[in-house]
């Protein structure tokens, strides 16, 4: 099973990502916690990532070709912000049809804008098991993880001018990927307004 996880910043595809993982026990992979994670990432990367720029393709496909290839991702993987444009679809396509795969269902998380500003602008990221908190699923001791006791942080590009970027990158080159799996017959639709557990549920209904 390969999943794709499509949707604006805030929409939940990480808080989803993980919950489809621990149920189908497949890895789920993020491209912008992998380049978050990497300590001596370039500073041209970093600063890139704080303006909420999109990275290189170049860097991106081939980061992600590593990862897939990796034991853990035998019996499938979900994707979580990656592919960010048409040029990374079309690369994974090609990286998965060379070994015989496909991806299995694109999941579209969609929502009122007004709500994906209120989770970021309020969220906090465990800086251990990288749970998030925000102002409608707050932790219950301030600052501390309630699934793993660690520190909460808030997010280097969790800033409104960031986002505002990171949405207008968004509507300009991720929002047409859905259009390309639509095509493909592989697209899904999820209401991610209603929380977690619903958009579990709708994702993994048949
Ligand atoms: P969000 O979905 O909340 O914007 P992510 O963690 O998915 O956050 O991504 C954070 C940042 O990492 C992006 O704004 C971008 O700079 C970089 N990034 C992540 N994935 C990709 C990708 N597939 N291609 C290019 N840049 C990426």
């Amino acid at each position: 099973m390969i999943l794709i996880l499509l949707g604006a910043p805030g929409s939940g595809k990480g808080t989803v990502s993980r919950l489809i993982s621990e149920v189908r026990n497949i890895p789920c992979i993020s491209t912008g916690e992998m380049l978050r994670k990497t300590e001596d990432s370039p500073q041209e990367a970093i600063d890139l990532l704080k303006k909420g720029e999109l990275l290189p393709d170049s860097i991106i496909n081939q980061m992600l070709l590593n990862r897939i290839q990796k034991d853990d991702c035998q019996n499938g993987f979900i994707l979580d912000g990656y592919p960010r444009n048409l040029e990374q679809a079309k690369c994974l396509d090609e990286m998965l049809s060379s070994i015989n795969r496909s991806v299995t269902k694109a999941l579209n998380l969609e929502g009122p804008t007004e709500v994906i500003y209120r989770r970021i602008l309020s969220r906090k990221e465990c800086v251990s098991c990288r749970a998030t908190f925000s102002a409608d699923t707050p932790e219950k001791v301030e600052n501390v993880c309630d699934k793993c006791g660690a520190e909460l942080k808030i997010r280097s590009d969790d800033n409104k001018e960031s986002l505002d970027r990171r949405l207008e990158v968004f509507n300009k080159n991720t929002a047409p990927i859905a259009e390309y799996y639509k095509e493909k017959g592989v697209l899904k639709s999820i209401d991610s307004s209603k929380g977690p557990d619903t958009a579990l549920e709708q994702a993994l209904a048949e």
